[in-house]
Formats: C-alpha cells, structure tokens, sequence
C-alpha cells in the first residue's frame, strides 16, 4: 500500500461586510466581522484542499481555482473541495484522514466543530470520524491574535492499495 501525505494553510481577513463561513458552515462573529476573499472564504476548506492537493503534489488551489476567474467570485469552497477529491480518487487515490486546526480568538468554535466535521466528511465521502476539526486562540499574540484575520493549518494522509 502506497501512502502519501500533504499540508496545507490558509489565512484571510477579517472585515466587516462579509459573512463568516467556516467549514462550511455560516458563523456569527460577536463584532458582525466576516471572512475576505474572491470565494467564501473558507480558510478551513481552502487549507483542507491544499493539503490534498499538496499530498499529491498536484500544486495549489490558485493553480485550479485562481482568484482573478469572475467563476469563483463568491463559491461555495465545499463545492471546490468536491472537485479536488474528485482529482485524488481518478488517480486511485482515497483519503485516510484529514486533520485541522483553526487559529481563531473569536467566535468561540467548540459548538460548531461537529457539525463542521460532518459537512466536510460529507464533500470528502469518508466517516466524520477520519475528519479532525480543532480550534486554538493565538493568545491574542500576531495577526490572528489581534483578530485581524482567521487562519487554518491542515494535513492529509492518502492511500491507494
Ligand atoms: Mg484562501
């Protein structure tokens, strides 16, 4: 059995004006503050998919989904990460697990964490449990910590028999 793995990152802007989608989910941020980008801005998805990218050296998400292309102003990111599945299975490949942390002061995630894990295991067509979803503070320490932005590390392991 062959095993591959890929990390990946992502950080976006907190501005007003925008929603606050995280995992696929729609989050309220207790100043009304949301994510900046050209998609959703789903810095947990767009870390997911470049850790599954990345797992295949397949490059990054500008390469499939650059941000200058009016096609993605706005997108659903878990539409997104559906289709960079669909790049790891044609080649054989299946996902192992998926793990994540969210670097984020507010708002607090604990209550949302399930309910991101089963949204995200449904795109990626595996068990909720092979999908880890944590959630840290910076300590109110760097750009994240002064909530100038949300910010999302991730790793992917995938087989293929
Ligand atoms: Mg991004």
């Amino acid at each position: 059995m062959d095993l591959r793995i890929g990390n990946g990152y992502d950080i976006h802007r907190l501005v007003p004006g925008r929603p606050l989608i995280l995992g696929g989910l729609r989050l309220e941020h207790p100043d009304g503050l949301g994510l900046d980008g050209h998609s959703d801005a789903d810095v947990l998805v767009h870390a997911l998919m470049d850790a599954l990218l990345g797992a295949l050296s397949l490059g990054d998400i500008g390469k499939y989904f650059p941000p200058d292309d009016p096609r993605w102003r706005g997108a659903d990111s878990l539409v997104l990460l559906e289709q960079v599945v669909g790049l790891v299975t044609e080649q054989g490949w299946s996902i192992v697990n998926v793990d994540s942390v969210v670097v984020a002061e507010r708002p607090k995630l604990k209550p949302h964490i399930e309910a991101m894990r089963s949204a995200i295991a449904a795109r990626l067509g595996v068990e909720p449990e092979r999908v880890g979803v944590k959630a840290t503070t910076n300590e109110q320490l760097g750009p994240t910590g002064r909530e100038e932005g949300i910010a999302c590390h991730a790793v992917a392991l995938l087989q293929k028999p």
